[in-house]
């Protein structure tokens, strides 16, 4: 019956040409609906995403119990946390909008607060640079991995603006500033929830990565997880999605 009629409302008066690529365009549109779906339902079905559903649900209870604050280096660890909140996304996570081809490649820590309130700390000591361009983003240079001194790092710190873009980072740290050296603790600015020209939320957070540089002076593409190195043992707590066990506190050998 269906088949029927679809067949006669491709054969109607005139070409049948745009009536194809509208079928063809609505066939597409299914297909990757049903993709994103069935995507979300697997990443509901980890066990991890619960905190998730706990956290976006936003009563204050269980927000608090999934909060993470380290304002001390843990036991053994070279960094503090630079921000406090709840590490939804963990280095190498294959969840929201990332996959298993194309997973996180740095932690995300969300704040209950409103944009702009969630105080950023350095990590490290480190040289902070902020490229002309970069509306919530700034980089750190780090001379010496405290972790393998032979080599250079850089710590990335992104998302502190709001949707406008309008940033919170201090004005210390302004757009084509390079090399002001802060030490570990430092206020850097506060928590935002910009997202580029992108219409999709973020919620409040701060992502954080540690880039490897290329070897000349420069960070390399920290889109790629390759250039990016597990932040736990830098943390000393449990931030590598595929280390099995919780990320809740300090961890004498995080990572794995
Ligand atoms: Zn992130």
């Amino acid at each position: 019956m269906m088949l029927g009629r679809l067949n006669s409302w491709l054969r109607g008066p005139g070409s049948c040409l745009p009536r194809l690529l509208l079928l063809l365009a609505l066939l597409t549109m299914c297909g990757s609906l049903t993709y994103q779906a069935v995507e979300f339902a697997n990443d509901w079905r980890d066990p991890r995403s619960r905190g998730f559903l706990e956290w976006f649900r936003g009563d204050e209870g269980s927000r608090d119990a999934l909060t993470t604050t380290q304002r001390d280096t843990c036991p053994g660890a070279p960094f503090v946390l630079p921000t406090d909140g709840y590490i939804g996304l963990l280095w190498g996570d294959p969840r929201g909008p990332y996959s298993q081809e194309r997973p996180h490649q740095g932690i995300d820590i969300f704040s209950a607060a409103e944009p702009g309130l969630t105080p950023v700390f350095a990590a490290y000591d480190g040289y902070v640079s902020r490229e002309e361009e970069w509306r919530s983003t700034i980089i750190q240079r780090v001379p010496e991995d405290p972790l393998e001194p032979s080599r250079q790092i850089w710590l990335y710190y992104t998302h502190m603006a709001d949707r406008d873009g309008d940033d919170f980072i201090e004005e210390a740290f302004a757009p084509g500033g390079g090399e002001r050296f802060v030490e570990q603790g430092t206020l850097l600015g506060y928590t935002g929830d910009y997202n580029g020209n992108s219409v999709r939320s973020i919620g409040v957070h701060l992502h954080f990565s540690i880039v490897r540089d290329d070897g000349y002076g420069r960070y390399t593409n920290e889109l790629d997880i390759e250039n990016t190195l597990d932040p736990s043992p830098y943390l000393g707590l449990n931030v590598n999605y595929t280390c099995p066990g919780e990320n809740s506190g300090c961890s004498a050998a995080a990572g794995c």
